[in-house]
């Protein structure tokens, strides 16, 4: 074969971490630091034209654009709450796309994103579940939803009074969108270590959060690979309720899950980890379940996030009452567990959990976990 390669057979350097790019620019006759070069343009200053990166040889920078290329996926629309919240659609693919959501808090950034189009977890308060599984996310398109939000935030971000230097919009990431990243193991760990690398997005590790609805082999693999947070949708304080709920549990039960979790903060050093428990009406939000929360977590390095409810066509659950989600995190509180309520965002934007799921439910929505909304796109 001669010629220029096509531009789908140029590598993405989006989904190469530090040690594949530095083997890849090793293959055009480099040497390693100019990978961390590279990265400084990619990822320090958001540049994707390699003829723009002036401290790099003329013909290395040819090189590169025969061979490589810097593609994040394309952005379908994009929406901007009251609060500040953002919203991007982005195509997957032709029939595919996925959202990723911004929200600005006092002093931090979060960017929440996507690890799979569709999840296989089934889920029963959950939509993405009734979609079912498409496909799983390359590291390139996990990568490029940080990289082109941090581009896109870019252009008007004021950086809080007191804040360092190169401070950037993003100050934490959390895979808490549509799919389970421990089910994309291969591709997620290269993103989640481009996340914390120096050269790289430069997240601290306790910023960058995974969360899962409980693959317990696959914790303890994640515990050999990196050292981010660990969020654990646990949603039920016994297996015969979390079976319902959370269908891996019959697989994996919370005995053995929260055995995994405390071995990840054994091996990782961290200081806690965040469960997950959605707040559904009647279900699991009486004092009882409170209790029995207690009984699993009191004493150990767990912290609870409360998420009311969002409901979607064809749901059976209803979100707890405002007075319920308190009195559940007072009984947790006053008996020594950490418990916080999640704030619903972007509402106005439909950016909050479930929102979109209504208005485009017959053909095209794919609601999915938290806050996020893939929606199969027309072309
Ligand atoms: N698959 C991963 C990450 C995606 S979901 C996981 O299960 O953790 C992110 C969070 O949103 C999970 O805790 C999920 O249980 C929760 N969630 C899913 N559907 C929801 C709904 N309808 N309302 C509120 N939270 C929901």
């Amino acid at each position: 074969m001669t010629g220029e390669p096509a531009a789908q057979e140029r590598i993405n350097l989006l989904g190469l971490e530090r040690a594949g790019l530095e083997a890849f620019v090793g293959t055009l006759g480099s040497k390693p630091f100019r990978a961390r070069q590279l990265m400084q343009w990619i990822y320090g200053r958001g540049e994707s034209r390699f003829p723009a990166m002036t401290d790099l040889a003329k013909d290395f920078r040819t090189l590169l654009g025969e061979r490589a290329e810097v593609r994040a996926p394309e952005i379908v629309t994009s929406q901007r709450s009251a609060d500040g919240t953002r919203k991007w659609l982005l195509r997957a693919d032709s029939t595919q796309a996925i959202e990723m959501v911004y929200i600005p808090e006092e002093g931090r950034g979060t960017l929440c994103i996507s690890s799979q189009v569709g999840c296989a977890m089934d889920c029963s308060f959950c939509s993405t579940a009734q979609q079912g599984f498409n496909r799983n996310l390359t590291t390139a398109e996990i990568v490029g939803q940080v990289w082109l939000a941090e581009r896109e935030l870019a252009r008007d971000f004021v950086p809080p009074a007191g804040a360092s230097p190169g401070q950037r919009a993003i100050t934490n990431v959390v895979l808490m969108g549509m799919g389970e990243p421990l089910a994309n193991f291969r591709n997620v760990v290269p993103a989640l270590r481009l996340f914390t690398d120096d050269f790289g997005f430069e997240i601290s590790r306790r910023r960058v959060t995974l969360s899962t609805s409980g693959l317990v082999p696959q914790i303890y693999k994640l515990a050999e690979e990196t050292n981010v947070a660990l969020a654990v949708s646990l949603h039920a304080p016994t297996d015969e309720l979390r079976n319902e709920l959370v269908p891996i549990n019959r697989k994996h039960p919370i005995a053995e899950l929260l055995e995994a979790c405390w071995h990840y903060l054994d091996e990782q050093n961290g200081r806690s980890v965040t469960f997950e428990y959605v707040m559904l009406e009647g279900v699991n939000d009486q004092r009882e379940h409170a209790r029995g929360l207690v009984r699993l977590l009191k004493g150990q390095p767990a912290k609870l996030n409360l998420i009311p409810f969002n409901p979607f066509p064809g749901t059976q659950y209803r979100r707890s009452g405002a007075a319920a989600i308190a009195a559940f995190r007072d009984e947790l509180l006053s008996h020594g567990v950490l418990a916080t309520i999640r704030r619903t965002r972007g509402d106005d934007i439909d950016a909050a959990c479930g929102q979109l799921a209504g208005r485009v439910q017959d053909r095209t929505t794919v609601r999915l976990g938290s806050k996020l909304i893939g929606v199969a796109v027309s072309t």
